[in-house]
């Protein structure tokens, strides 16, 4: 695709030079490198920006020189923007096609964090559509009491949901001194179960830390060369589930080898400089987070994860395995609750609730105690409406994979494993 008039006018002030080696038919190196440089730039005004950079130093080092302002970033982001035009040329290779269209819609995103960094308020669903290019859904109290009816059915007795809730969980908490074996043991099982359907790069493997005082609660860094560091936080005692839980979503097949699959596919493979950079704020987050949590379905689906905790986790913590198939049962009726989350934060950030309200919803509607009700009040402060991705995310991915390989699971991890190594974005998951 010959370049546009307008791109090669920014281009040639932007003084980028692309370095990538493979051939670039359609001209959009330069785009790519401009926009990792305006991210970098972006990440000196907002720390929680760049989530991961592993491309060539000189680009952090031209970032710094350059110290562009919030404004500046949002004018040339958005010069891009309408350089790269509303439709997608036609292109031989589809993968093309998906680059362009991601180029355009992350930078759309940049250009709205830049100006919410300015100052600008977005509503929550603003936010949402603007940062990650989705309209997040809307539940009324009465479909979540319908949910919590059905909770209540699994959990009988005359004490408040909540509290028995909390009991029953507490029952299966890992005791302290066994957290990093059943951490350990779960991670081996999902490598394992990814192996057996998904090429990993060699060298790939990660570090795995424990911390605490974090607003999350568990996050993969991503370092670049098939590497991760994953830290779990241990502010709060972890249910024998959340193991295989955060196995899948943080490491395999979840962030570690999305971000793997991505560095092989499109950085080192195609020369794609754009994708060693990933802004946490952005489209892709979206895909990050719900390729992690679906990833738990794939790598474990229908009863295999019940029969997988009650005979291998179970055992390891000292915990009676007989809990297990109680347990799924009540993770599975909490799954529409997830959304609950995303209610509170919108009424919260959207200024129709205060921190009191949010966090006393947070206990009616996610069941959590008080302290981990504030506890995600606080995640909810410093990422806001990022809360989405989780599920609306691990949704669209699900729904995506299902469409396209059926009840196969064969077909289901060959479809998911595409979208690990390619640029889609939420609007191509429609
Ligand atoms: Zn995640």
């Amino acid at each position: 695709m010959p370049l546009h008039p307008r791109l090669a006018v920014l281009l040639c002030l932007a003084a980028c030079r692309p370095s990538a080696p493979a051939p670039d038919p359609a001209g959009l190196d330069p785009v790519a490198h401009r926009y990792v440089r305006l991210a970098l730039a972006l990440g000196r005004h907002d720390a929680n920006y760049v989530d991961a950079f592993y491309g060539p130093d000189s680009l952090r080092v031209a970032a710094e020189a350059e110290s562009l302002t919030v404004g500046e970033v949002r004018a040339a982001a958005e010069s891009l923007v309408a350089a790269l035009g509303d439709s997608t040329p036609e292109y031989a290779d589809s993968l093309l096609a998906l680059r362009h269209r991601y180029l355009r819609t992350q930078l759309a995103s940049m250009a709205a964090r830049a100006r919410m960094l300015a100052g600008e308020r977005l509503t929550f669903d603003q936010e949402a559509r603007a940062l990650y290019d989705v309209t997040p859904p809307r539940y009324s109290d009465a479909h979540f009491d319908s949910l919590l009816a059905r909770l209540d059915s699994i959990l009988p007795g005359r004490q408040p949901l909540a509290v028995r809730y909390q009991r029953f969980r507490n029952r299966v908490m890992i005791p302290k001194e066994r957290v990093d074996t059943v951490f350990k043991t779960a991670i081996a099982a999902c490598r394992a179960r990814t192996l057996q359907r998904l090429s990993l790069p060699d060298g790939e493997r990660f570090a795995l830390e424990y911390v605490t005082g974090t607003p999350w609660n568990a996050y993969n860094w991503y370092q670049g060369n098939f590497r991760s560091l994953i830290q779990v936080n241990l502010d709060f005692p972890i249910a024998v589930d959340r193991a295989v839980d955060l196995a899948c979503h943080e490491g395999y097949p979840g962030h570690h080898v999305y971000n793997a699959a991505l560095e092989q596919a499109l950085v080192r493979d195609r020369g794609w400089i754009e994708f060693s950079v990933y802004p946490l704020f952005s489209p892709q987050s979206l895909i990050a987070e719900g390729s992690a949590n679906y990833g738990i379905d794939i790598a474990f689906p229908g009863a295999e994860r019940t029969a997988y905790e009650r005979d291998s986790l179970f055992p390891l913590t000292g915990l009676d395995p007989k809990l297990a198939e109680l347990n799924a049962e009540v993770r599975t009726a909490m799954e529409g609750l997830n959304y609950a989350r995303n209610e509170v934060a919108r009424r919260y950030l959207d200024g129709q609730m205060d921190s009191a309200g949010a966090v006393a919803a947070m206990q009616r509607y996610w069941l959590q105690a008080p302290d981990a009700a504030a506890k995600t009040l606080r995640f909810i402060d410093t990422y806001r409406s990022y809360v989405i991705n989780y599920n609306l995310g691990r949704d669209l991915v699900a729904r995506w994979v299902e469409r396209a390989a059926g009840a196969s699971a064969v077909d289901r991890w060959r479809v998911f494993g595409a979208l690990l190594a390619s640029p889609r974005l939420p609007g191509d998951l429609q």
